[in-house]
C-alpha cells in the first residue's frame, strides 16, 4: 500500500479537468484491502475509488476525499503487465467458455488484446475504450453489442460494511451503464473478477475488433481530452443526435466543448491558453440539458460521474 498526498484530478483523469483530493491510497493486494479501513481513517475525508479516471468530471478546488486506487492485476512481480489468470474452461450448450480472474488494476486495451489474442471473445466491442477493469465492471462498460457484465462470473469486492467478500451472479444488478451490489453498502471496490469468455477463431474476433476500431475513430473524438460520452442513451434514441439536433455541437465556454465530431463528448481543449474549469463544463452540460429538454421532451441522464459524489 502506499499513500500519496494532495494528488490531481487533472492529472488523474482523460479529462485532464479537477482539482486535489486529500490524499490517494494505492492498493497492490488484497492483503492491502484489508487494511484500507485504518488508511481511510488517518486520510479523512470520503472514498471514491478510482480507476482510469476516464468517466469522471471532477470538480475544481481542495476536494474533501480519498482516492482509492486499487491496482491488483496491473503489473507483475518484473514490472511487466500482469496477465490474466486462467482458471479452467467450462462446457455450455452454445459452446466452449474459458474462465479468467483479472485484477481490477488491469487495463482493458491490455485485457482485450490478451483475450483477442487467445480467440477469447465478448470484450471485442470495447476497442477505443481506456480504463480499468474494475471501472469498465462498475460502469458495465458496452459498445457495439457487448458490455461487461454478461461475462462476469464472480467479484471480489470490498465493503466497509462487509470487508472482502466474493460474490456470484446474485450479488449485484446490473443494467445500461449500471452496476450496483445487491446488498446496501456506503461505497465498494472491486478487486478482482472472474470473466467467462466464449471460445472463438483468433483471426475473426480480429477482424471484428479491427471492424470496430475503425468506425470509432471515423465517429468519435479518439484524440480529445474526453470522458467518453457525457449521456447515457435515453430508450431507443442516441443521445448525441438529440444533442446535435438541438444544436450543441462545437458549442463552447472558456476550454471546454462539446466535439464537432460526436455531440455527446464533451472535450478539454488543453492548448488554447485558456484554463480549463469544470464550471464550465457544468455549465455546458446544464445548457444541453435544457435544450433537448425543450426541443425533445426528453431528459437526459449523466453517464459520467461528477466527483465529489455526495452520499
Ligand atoms: C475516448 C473514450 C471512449 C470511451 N468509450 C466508451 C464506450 O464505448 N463505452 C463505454 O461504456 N464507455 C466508454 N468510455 C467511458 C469510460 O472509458 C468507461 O466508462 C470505463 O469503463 C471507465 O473505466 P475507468 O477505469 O476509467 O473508471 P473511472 O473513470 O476511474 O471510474 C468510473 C466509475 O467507476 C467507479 N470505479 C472505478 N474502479 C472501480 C472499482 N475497482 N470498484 C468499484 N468502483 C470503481 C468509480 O468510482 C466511478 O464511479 C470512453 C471514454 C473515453 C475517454
Amino acid at each position: 500500500m502506499k499513500i500519496i498526498d494532495r494528488p490531481s484530478l487533472a492529472e488523474l483523469t482523460t479529462l485532464r479537468l479537477g482539482g486535489t483530493a486529500i490524499a490517494e491510497i494505492r492498493l497492490d493486494s488484497l492483503e492491502d484491502c484489508e487494511r484500507l479501513p485504518e488508511a481511510l481513517s488517518l486520510t479523512g475525508g470520503s472514498a471514491h475509488v478510482l480507476g482510469g479516471g476516464s468517466n469522471l468530471l471532477a470538480h475544481d478546488g481542495d476536494l474533501p476525499i480519498t482516492l482509492v486506487r486499487p491496482l491488483m492485476g496491473s503489473r507483475a512481480a518484473d514490472g511487466r503487465p500482469a496477465e490474466p489468470e486462467i482458471l479452467g474452461t467450462e462446457e455450455r450448450t452454445d459452446g466452449r467458455y474459458t474462465l479468467l480472474r483479472v485484477g481490477a488494476g488491469m487495463r482493458v486495451p491490455f485485457l482485450l488484446s490478451w483475450t483477442v489474442k487467445r480467440g477469447l471473445a465478448g470484450l471485442e466491442g470495447l476497442v477505443g475504450v481506456p480504463g480499468r477493469v474494475g471501472g469498465a465492471i462498475a460502469m458495465n462498460a458496452g459498445s457495439y453489442g457487448c458490455s461487461t457484465a454478461p461475462l462476469l462470473r464472480s467479484l471480489t469486492v470490498f465493503t466497509p460494511e462487509r470487508g472482502l467478500q466474493e460474490l456470484g451472479p446474485e450479488g449485484w444488478c446490473a443494467s445500461y451503464r449500471h452496476f450496483s451490489l445487491a446488498e446496501p453498502c456506503s461505497w465498494y471496490m472491486s478487486a478482482s473478477a472472474v470473466l467467462a469468455m466464449k471460445q472463438a477463431d483468433p483471426a475473426e474476433l480480429r477482424r471484428i475488433m479491427q471492424e470496430n476500431f475503425l468506425k470509432k475513430k471515423s465517429g468519435q473524438p479518439v484524440h480529445e481530452h474526453t470522458a467518453g460520452c457525457v449521456f447515457k442513451n435515453p430508450e431507443g434514441q442516441s443521445a448525441g443526435r438529440l444533442l446535435d439536433e438541438a444544436g450543441m455541437k462545437g458549442r463552447r465556454r472558456g476550454a471546454l466543448y462539446f466535439s464537432e465530431r460526436h455531440a455527446n463528448f464533451l472535450a478539454h481543449d488543453t492548448k488554447c491558453g485558456i484554463a480549463g474549469r469544470t464550471e464550465d463544463a457544468l455549465a455546458l452540460i446544464s445548457e444541453a440539458r435544457d435544450a433537448v429538454l425543450e426541443r425533445f421532451g426528453i431528459s437526459l441522464e449523466m453517464e459520467v460521474k461528477e466527483w465529489p459524489a455526495w452520499r
